[in-house]
């Protein structure tokens, strides 16, 4: 007997939506398309419950005829496709006609449509890709698709669907991509009676950027435009000041399609590159226009990923048209003033609170970074002839030299780094002290009791960003960024559950994207831990009372939305969520590259690093602190063999 069978259309639908509807976000991406693609002028989405429940998209685009109604929910049925040849240009957002039919088959649909020719609309209902309903009715001119208990008759399907707040972010941030590609369409999106946000219309991309809740950012980006050949290159970029922990605000539209493509944000990256740390993103929302046959978009079931045919000139018009708007803004480095990068904020520190001081509080049991770099280097000295003193200019033993271990070595995953070994590696030449050498010269008793960090003097400071200094055998380079964030990270983790905030002398309002504010309420607790004390303020508002101590109160809304996104973004295990979080807040309140800085306030900040353990790696991993020997030194200018 016969056992392959071609399955019903109805199971072969219920497989393929299995591809195009992963989740409320993709049914409201999928009928923003369809809505654009009819022409409309005004589309307006409501969400109720994440859009689990309840999902509607409004549109006064081209409507449907009633002839067509039924067969736009048969699989492969479109309006805008017709012939093979047709495939390699494709100018609609849709072209595969699967959408209605997927998301038919896995909800309960109703549509009502009317076009221009007809002055009654026709509502069509389908229950789990069965039609239970069709007929006449008194509509509007346009489309409404209304979707209710997505994944109803897919219980495997609706198990994965998360919290209401998560799937109503991922819905909302699937419209604002097509609200930001199509600035001359009005988008308004409502969430549980809630207008989230409503854009113009006006054509005006910076426009839909700022409705969609980029209001703090909207106003600094830099907007760009050029071309190379056949590719035109438009859309906004955030300046080198502004950047992000993640890439969760990087936008590309091929020909008003929002697209992922790892090869023009490389491209975008590269024309950064060198202006803003490693390990940072820019942000940007790039407008890409090319011939529609330089692109294929039938590569990925949700339409979500394109190939190019010309993959390095697209690279090219990317980079240049990014690297011309910097180059033009003087975004070399940020030469700003910022004060004391020693002392808290103190602007906005209340009279009663105590003031966290940089100095080191030395715990007897773990070494300090100097003390290690002492006693390791004692212990190879006294392997040396007495006739040859160590320290004696000129005379140092290079054979000495050489044994010890690098004094800075990167400590790859800084969150790892264990504060009680010191972090020079000194492990073996302390064995070596112990097990090797002759009973101990005064002198080494000396080292051994407790040596004093090494006394540096400033000496200046290289490009605004490398604090130099010199002990009394060689010199020190230190990272002022680098180190800083890692010297405020660690402190701000020790003072975690209480001592981490100051209460603002007012309470600040941020405005975020709605998105970003919902995860932020959702994580309060969290945000308490590192500091943040935050409330509910309305529309797309957070009230700020409580901030991270170290933070400038100007710098709080880049903060928050940073830490929303990272928290829309976080993957992993909680801890790493935290040590994120406070990632973001050390990197902010760390004084800048490029910031005018002090001498004395360097001399302090120089022996504070030096002294501390713990700080030689930024807390991205990044080395903060290197060592050029005096004995390196003389051998580069050969005055030593
Ligand atoms: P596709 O968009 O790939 O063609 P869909 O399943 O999304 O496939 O839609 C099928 C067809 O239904 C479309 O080609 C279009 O003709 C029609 N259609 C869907 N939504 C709308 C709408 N909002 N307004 C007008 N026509 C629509
Ligand atoms: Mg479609």
């Amino acid at each position: 007997m016969a056992q392959i069978y071609q399955m019903s259309p109805q199971l072969a639908n219920l497989i393929a939506a299995g591809e195009v509807v992963e989740r409320p976000g993709s049914v409201v991406k999928e009928l923003l398309e369809n809505a654009v693609d009819a022409g409309a002028k005004h589309v307006t989405v409501e969400l109720r419950h994440g859009g689990i429940s309840y999902l509607r998209v409004t549109d006064d685009g081209s409507g449907i005829l009633p002839e067509d109604v039924r067969t736009a929910f048969l699989r492969h049925a479109t309006s805008k496709l017709r012939r093979e040849s047709e495939l390699s240009a494709i100018g609609t957002l849709g072209f595969r006609g699967e959408a209605l039919a997927a998301i038919a088959s896995v909800s309960r649909v109703d549509l009502f449509t009317r076009t221009k020719h007809y002055d009654e609309g026709v509502q069509i209902t389908i229950e789990g890709g069965k039609e239970t309903g069709y007929g006449e009715t008194g509509c509007p001119l346009g489309t409404t698709v209304v979707v209710r208990d997505l994944f109803f008759n897919v219980p495997a399907r609706a198990k994965f669907l998360k919290k209401d707040a998560t799937e109503a972010a991922y819905a909302e941030s699937a419209a604002a991509q097509i609200a930001i590609s199509h600035p001359e369409v009005a988008f308004r999106l409502i969430r549980d009676g809630r207008e989230i946000f409503s854009t113009p219309g006006d054509g005006k991309m910076r426009s839909a950027i700022y409705a969609c809740g980029g209001r703090d950012l909207a106003g600094s980006l830099l907007a760009i435009s050029g071309s190379l050949g056949e590719i035109a290159v438009s859309g906004y970029i955030s300046p080198t000041e502004i950047t992000r922990a993640t890439r969760a605000q990087q936008a590309f539209y091929i020909n008003g399609r929002y697209v992922r493509s790892r090869l023009l944000s490389a491209a975008v990256e590269e024309a950064y590159k060198g202006r803003i740390m490693t390990g940072r993103y820019p942000v940007c929302y790039l407008d890409l226009r090319l011939s529609l046959s330089a692109v294929d978009v039938n590569v990925h079931p949700a339409k979500l990923e394109v190939k190019f045919s010309r993959e390095k000139e697209i690279f090219s018009a990317v980079y240049q048209s990014v690297a011309a708007a910097l180059d033009a803004n003087g975004e070399l480095q940020e030469l700003r003033q910022k004060p004391n990068l020693l002392a808290p904020r103190e602007d906005h520190l209340t009279g009663g609170q105590q003031k966290m001081r940089l100095e080191v509080e030395r715990r007897e049991s773990v070494p300090t970074f100097a003390e290690s770099y002492q006693s390791a280097r004692a212990a190879v000295a006294q392997k040396q002839p007495a006739s040859m003193p160590y320290q004696t200019k000129s005379n140092v033993p290079p054979a000495a030299e050489d044994k010890l271990p690098p004094l800075v070595e990167p400590v790859l995953d800084p969150l790892t780094f264990d504060p009680v070994k010191p972090s020079v590696s000194t492990a073996a030449p302390e064995e070596q002290k112990t097990e090797q050498t002759p009973p101990a010269s005064p002198e080494d008793r000396a080292s051994e009791t407790g040596p004093e960090p090494p006394q540096v003097r400033v000496l200046g400071e290289a490009f605004r960003t490398y604090v130099i200094a010199e002990d009394k055998d060689g010199l020190w380079l230190i990272d002022k960024h680098a180190a800083h964030e890692r010297m405020l990270f660690n402190r701000i983790k020790a003072g975690l559950d209480g001592q981490a905030s100051q209460l603002l002398l007012s309470p600040k309002t941020v405005t975020l994207s709605q998105v970003e504010k919902d995860a932020c309420l959702e994580h309060a607790d969290l945000l308490r831990k590192v500091g943040f004390g935050i409330e509910d303020f309305g529309r797309g508002a957070l009230l700020v009372r409580e901030a991270p101590m170290y933070l400038d109160e100007q710098d709080i809304p880049f903060v928050l939305s940073e830490i929303g996104a990272r928290l829309l973004s976080h993957r992993g295990a909680d801890n790493e969520l935290l040590d994120d979080l406070l990632k973001s807040i050390s990197c902010k309140a760390a004084v800048k590259a490029g910031m005018d800085t002090d001498a004395q306030e360097l001399q302090q900040f120089a022996e504070a690093v030096l002294a501390d353990n713990e700080v030689r790696n930024c807390p991205h991993g990044r080395p903060c602190v290197t060592y050029l020997s005096r004995y390196q030194l003389e051998k580069l200018f050969k005055r030593i063999v």
